[in-house]
This record gives structure tokens, C-alpha cells and sequence, in this order.
């Protein structure tokens, strides 16, 4: 079995990154002039890597699938960033959040790059600072942080609800600077369908103009993939609904490793699915738990009055609500990381005590903190004896404030006003902490080839931790991309262009021509969403938040009755050489139809539970932690790489052993 090697650097862990740092290869400014690098993904882990690469000098031609890096998914963030400043003086450093990262991530992450994350976390925001992003300020001006999920800190620098979208006007105006001096060429409604490998190299790209159709090739010394998540693997998930995983899925097939497929992140608090014809859930974000307290009825009665439509929340006096993760987790309360939040829900609403028609749904209430804020606000204006009525009014003031547009967002959806009733919330599918495989300089097993941001399977373990993503997407691209790929790249001064016109490009647009043609000529049935909602429900049942020898074994089988059916009967209407969504969403689940099953695989091969991966084989029997997940260090301490052979689950597995030599290996407590 091959050793995957991940050129973690010696030396203490706090030291690493500056002594790499100072002995890594470099490129001289002149040379840089000459090398050409492609970064497919202008989010804000594509945005900021390709705004900095040609920043430095390199030429840089930028894919999206998009009409703008504007409309990337980073967009939708809006909790948070985090960053080990320290401004609450609340005992925060690079080692806490270095230790809340691992110890949130269930310890399936690599120390190293985890630190070096840390170790960054603060130049980012003095980056997007610097960069005009309007970060929330405190009273005094200075900027303000909010407490996420999993840690005993506020560390999270936050731009109202909106963190991702103001991240992302700061990384597109960096990169519209180089666009204007000719140093990215941005391919704007472009994506990437194949990758090109030269002598074992990464050397281009075949890509589809999504308006024309055209195909055209791309060469490069270097391919970075940023291409997002794979959660919509689901079919139902918060990500935007173009999220896809074929650019990722592309690279796997022609020899990326693809890393932990089965580790996906259930977020706690997203609006309830509404029914069958749904094609998007919406988050809300977890900044929400801040403030929010989460209940369901004590009583089973009560919960069935409510499913009735016969009882309302606010009718349920204080002592028959049962706060149940306040009970559960009496240090953490409402604040434990998502995945034990979600199981927490699934479990009162699998007993019976789910507050909606389809008894899937528990309340996040703003009740209590409505109070406390209006009280103090009332002290604030003189105002000692205020009425009940004041209270409210000054107390739903600040929520407002703070939470105001993901508010009117849930009044919109739902038609109920969440400053007078609490808002219903469930589980649903919103991040991949798996990705593709990469060593401490972000490079795949391709020489050449980068994955950054969410596509790649660093840093969040088994869970990622709240307001982390924004972090490690913009840690990667602003600040360790541009220095490890100078690394590889010192090799190729003497490359001079790549040419197009050869063997491997020829064949890689001949088999992405003929897939499309397929598309267009087959005559089948049913439509792509057709196959792709059926997917998603085997996955969400058989694995989703909980999962089963017996139930991924079926998986399996499912998935590939599904895929032999989509090749068979899949219809796609239009044009190939037009404007068709519906040929490109056909190619995007053919391979979510192939990574599905390789999902399953992952998820049967590793028997414990960790993160967001829980087995119910693998639970706490006996005392405090009775319930709760059980990992096996012994047997599962490695990340799982997998090797593509042809058929999904027959994929090789390469493990990558863990070793935790800063942070002591413990089972998970938030109690
Ligand atoms: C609703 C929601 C809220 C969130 N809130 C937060 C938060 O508050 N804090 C936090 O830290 N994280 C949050 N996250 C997670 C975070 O937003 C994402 O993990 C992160 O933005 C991903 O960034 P990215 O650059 O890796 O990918 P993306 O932003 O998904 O960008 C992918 C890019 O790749 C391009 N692309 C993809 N495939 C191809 C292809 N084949 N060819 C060409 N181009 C391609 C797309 O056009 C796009 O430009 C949230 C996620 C969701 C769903």
C-alpha cells in the first residue's frame, strides 16, 4: 500500500510554518513572468489564491461557473470568520484555537496544518481589513466578535449576517485589480470538465463555455482546484444550488486521492424541510445560538398538540419546556459544535417530540434573550421600572441588530414572525469536510495540482467548527498557496509554454465531447433531477446524520441501480452547443451518482463513530457519556485517501496515519 507522504516539515509545532517558510524554493520575480497557473473556483478560497498569485507576478487564468467570482456559494456565509486575536482579552491564542479545531474535528485532522491555520488566522483580517470589508464594530469602534459553536471564546470577526458576501467584495476587487492590469484573465460562465496530466504533471484544462458551448483547452505549469463542496450530493442542502463536486470529482478519476468522502457536516439550524417538490433548505445561521435557546415540549402530549396545530409554543409555560442541550451539555448549552447538536434534535424529534406537522423540527427561542437585552437597554435609558411592553419593544430592537436579515429571511420563508414565536429549526446538509487529498503544501497526488478551500479535505477533521470555512478557504488562498506552490514551481523556469495541441488534450476533449454528445442523444425518460432526488434520499436515509452496517451496504447497492438507470433513461432537452442547464446539471450528477457511492464506502469502512460520521454501532454503553458517539483511536486514527479504479466503491484505500504529539487524544466531552 502506497505511504502517503504529507511533507509535514520537523521541528516544534509553533515553529514549522516560519522555518518552512524561510528554506522553501522560491521564484524569482522574473521567472514569475513566465509561468502560467489556472485556478479553477473564484470563491473566496479561488478569489483570494488567484488575486495573490498574480499579485506576486505569475499569469493567471481564473475559471468560474458563474457570471461573476461575485455570485460564488462563499457568498451565502453569514455567521462568521474566526481568527485567534484575542480582542475580548478571553484567554484566546493560535493554541486555543489550534486545540478547539482538533478537539472539534473529533481528531481526524492533521496537527500541523491545523496550527499553521491558527497561526494565519489573524493576518486574514488584517487582510479584509485592510481590503475595506466592513466588519462589525463595538461601542468603542473597535472590531467585535460573537461566540460559535464548540469553544469557550468569542473569536468570530462577523459583518452582520452577511460575513461571506463582504469577504467576497474584498477578494473580487483584489482580483479586479489584477483583471485590469491583464495578470488574471477570468473565464467568467466556464467550467472546467476535465483536467489535463502531461508526464504525471497537472498541465491544463478542458472547459465548456456555458453560453456557447464552445470547448476549449487550457494549459498551465500549475492547477489549483477551488472548486466547493459536495454537500449537494444530498440533492436537498443549504449550499447554492449549482454547488457541484465535478471539478473535484474530474481530478479524483485522473489520480487525486479523494480524502474522507463520508465525513459531512449536518448543520443544527436550517428552516425544516417543507415537502417533496423542495429544491433548497435554508440555513440559519449558527450565530443564531448566541442568543437563541433551543427547546422542544417536555411532554409528549404537548409535542402532539403542537404536530396537531392544536397548541402553540408560546401557550408551553417555562417548566414544561424541555432546553434539552442545556440539560445535555451544561458547559457548552446551546453552543456545542454542530454535529452534536444535530444528533441532539434527531434524537428528541425520532422520540416523538418534534414540534411541526412532520415532527421534524425543534424551536430556537429568542424569548429570554429578548428580555435580557430589553431590560438592560431600559437601565441604559434611565429607565429602572420599565413596562413589559418597553422590554420587548427595546430588547427585540437589539436582536434586530444583530440578526435582522436572517429574521426577515425566516418571515419570508415560513410566514411566521420569529420575534414573537420561536423559529422552528432541523438538521440539514451544509458543509463537506472531505475533499480532495493534499499534503502540508496543499498539492493533491498529482504533482501540480492544488485543491484549496472546501474542496480539499484539511483541517476540519470530522466536523468543522462554526465560522472556520471562511477562515481556512482565505488562509489557503491568501496565505499558504502562494507560498508552497513557489516550492514546486522553482522546477518549471525552464518549462517555456505548454502547448495544447498534444496527445493528452486531444483525448481529454474527445471523451468530455462525447459525454455531452451522449447527453443530448440519449433517449431517455426522466429528467436529471429525477435522479438526483433520488440519490439524495438514499443518502439522507441510509447516510445521513446516523448510520448502519446494513443501511450503507444497501446504499451502495441503490446508488449503482440509480447510476445504471441515469445512463440508461436520463433525458436532457436542448442544445449542446447552446445555453442548457439541464446538459450541465446532467454531467454534475453523473458524478455526484459515482462519488455517492464512494461516500458509502468510506462510511462502511470506518466502524466508528467520529465528528459528523456516527455509526450506531459505535456508542457510549455505560456511564456520563451514555449515548454519546464512541471513536476508535486504535483502529480508525488515520484519514481515509482513496484511490480511483473504475468503480466507486471499488476504489483503493490508501491511510494516511494521524499523530497527535500537542494535543492529548480524548473522547469528546461537552458535558
Ligand atoms: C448557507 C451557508 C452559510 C455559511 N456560513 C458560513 C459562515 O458564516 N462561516 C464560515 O466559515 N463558513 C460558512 N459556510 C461555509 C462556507 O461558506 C464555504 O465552505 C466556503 O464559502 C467555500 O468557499 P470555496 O471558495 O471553497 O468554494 P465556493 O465559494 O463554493 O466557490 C466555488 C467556486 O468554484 C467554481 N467552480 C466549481 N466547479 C467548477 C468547475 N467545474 N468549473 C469552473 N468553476 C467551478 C464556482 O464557480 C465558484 O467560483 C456557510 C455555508 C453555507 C452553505
Amino acid at each position: 500500500m502506497t505511504k502517503l507522504n504529507s511533507r509535514v516539515p520537523e521541528g516544534p509545532i509553533a515553529d514549522k510554518w516560519t522555518k518552512y517558510k524561510d528554506k522553501i524554493n522560491l521564484v524569482n520575480p522574473a521567472n514569475k513572468r513566465n509561468i502560467d497557473i489556472i485556478v479553477i473556483g473564484t470563491g473566496l478560497a479561488g478569489g483570494s489564491a488567484a488575486a495573490t498569485l498574480a499579485e506576486q507576478g505569475y499569469n493567471v487564468k481564473a475559471f468560474a461557473y458563474q457570471d461573476s467570482p461575485r455570485r460564488a456559494h462563499s457568498i451565502a456565509a453569514q455567521g462568521g470568520i474566526n481568527a485567534a486575536k484575542n480582542y475580548q482579552g478571553d484567554g484566546d491564542s493560535n493554541y486555543r484555537l489550534f486545540y478547539d479545531t482538533v478537539k472539534g474535528g473529533d481528531y481526524r485532522s492533521r496537527e500541523a496544518n491545523v496550527y499553521r491555520l491558527a497561526e494565519v488566522s489573524g493576518n486574514i483580517i488584517d487582510q479584509c481589513v485592510a481590503q475595506g470589508v466592513p466588519f462589525a464594530r463595538d461601542y468603542g469602534g473597535l472590531l467585535d466578535n460573537r461566540s460559535f459553536g464548540g469553544v469557550l471564546v468569542s473569536r468570530t470577526f462577523y459583518a452582520k449576517g452577511q460575513t461571506g458576501q463582504q469577504l467576497l467584495l474584498g477578494a473580487y476587487s483584489a482580483m479586479n485589480r489584477q483583471i485590469a492590469r491583464g495578470k488574471i484573465e477570468m473565464f467568467n460562465r466556464h467550467e472546467m470538465l476535465d483536467v489535463v496530466i502531461i508526464d504525471g504533471k497537472a498541465r491544463g484544462i478542458i472547459a465548456r463555455n456555458l453560453i456557447t458551448g464552445e470547448i476549449s483547452r487550457h494549459s498551465a505549469h500549475a492547477v489549483v482546484v477551488a472548486s466547493g463542496g459536495y454537500g449537494n450530493v444530498y440533492f436537498l442542502s443549504t449550499n447554492a444550488m449549482g454547488s457541484n463536486a465535478t471539478a473535484a470529482w474530474k481530478v479524483h478519476k485522473k489520480g487525486a486521492y479523494f480524502a474522507n468522502p463520508c465525513f459531512t457536516q449536518i448543520h443544527p439550524t436550517c428552516i425544516p424541510r417543507s415537502g417533496d417538490y423542495q429544491s433548497k433548505l435554508t440555513l440559519m445561521s449558527e450565530s443564531l445560538r448566541n442568543d437563541g435557546r433551543i427547546w422542544v415540549p417536555k411532554h409528549i402530549e404537548d409535542a402532539k398538540a403542537i404536530q396537531q396545530g392544536k397548541l402553540k409554543p408560546t401557550e408551553i409555560p417555562e417548566e414544561n419546556r424541555d432546553y434539552y442541550l442545556e440539560r445535555r451539555y451544561p458547559a457548552f448549552g446551546n453552543l456545542v459544535p454542530r454535529d452534536v447538536a444535530s444528533r441532539a434534535a434527531k434524537e428528541r424529534c425520532d422520540a416523538g417530540y418534534g414540534v411541526n406537522a412532520t415532527g421534524e423540527a425543534v424551536y430556537l427561542d429568542f424569548k429570554a434573550a429578548i428580555h435580557r437585552y430589553g431590560k438592560e437597554q431600559a437601565l441604559l435609558h434611565g429607565d429602572k421600572n420599565p413596562s413589559e411592553a418597553k422590554i420587548i419593544e427595546l430588547g427585540e430592537q437589539i436582536i434586530e441588530e444583530k440578526y435582522g436579515n436572517l429574521f426577515q429571511m425566516y418571515e419570508k420563508i415560513v410566514a411566521e414572525n420569529p420575534y414573537k414565536t420561536p423559529m422552528m429549526i432541523y438538521p440539514a446538509t451544509h458543509y463537506t469536510m472531505g475533499g480532495i487529498w493534499v499534503d502540508y503544501n496543499l498539492m493533491t497526488t498529482i504533482p501540480g495540482l492544488y485543491a484549496l478551500g472546501e474542496a480539499n479535505f484539511s483541517d476540519h477533521g470530522a466536523n468543522r467548527l462554526g465560522a472556520s470555512a471562511l477562515m481556512q478557504g482565505l488562509a489557503d488562498g491568501y496565505f499558504v498557496l502562494p507560498y508552497t506552490i513557489g516550492d514546486y514551481l522553482s522546477n518549471e523556469i525552464r518549462t517555456g509554454k505548454i502547448a495544447t495541441d498534444t496527445a493528452e488534450f486531444e483525448e481529454a476533449e474527445k471523451s468530455v465531447k462525447e459525454r455531452l454528445e451522449f447527453f443530448i442523444n440519449n433517449k431517455g425518460t426522466h429528467s436529471v433531477d429525477y435522479f438526483h432526488k433520488k440519490l439524495g434520499k438514499v443518502m439522507w436515509n441510509k447516510v445521513g446524520m446516523a448510520r448502519n452496517e446494513k443501511h450503507l451496504k444497501e446504499a451502495i447497492a441503490e446508488i449503482k441501480e440509480i447510476r445504471a438507470d441515469f445512463w440508461k433513461n436520463v433525458k436532457v432537452p436542448g442544445k449542446l452547443n447552446d445555453f442548457n442547464q439541464e446538459l450541465e446539471k446532467a454531467g454534475r450528477v453523473a458524478d455526484f451518482l459515482e462519488l455517492g457511492e464512494l461516500f458509502a464506502t468510506d462510511a462502511l469502512d470506518r466502524k466508528e463513530s467520529c465528528g459528523g460520521h456516527y455509526r450506531e454501532e459505535s456508542v457510549v454503553k455505560e456511564g456520563e457519556q451514555k449515548g454519546e458517539a464512541l471513536r476508535d483511536d486504535v483502529n480508525y486514527s488515520y484519514v481515509s485517501a482513496w484511490e480511483y479504479k473504475g468503480e466507486p466503491s471499488e476504489a483503493v484505500l490508501h491511510k494516511e496515519h494521524l499523530e497527535f504529539k500537542d494535543i492529548e487524544l480524548k473522547q469528546r466531552s461537552y458535558k
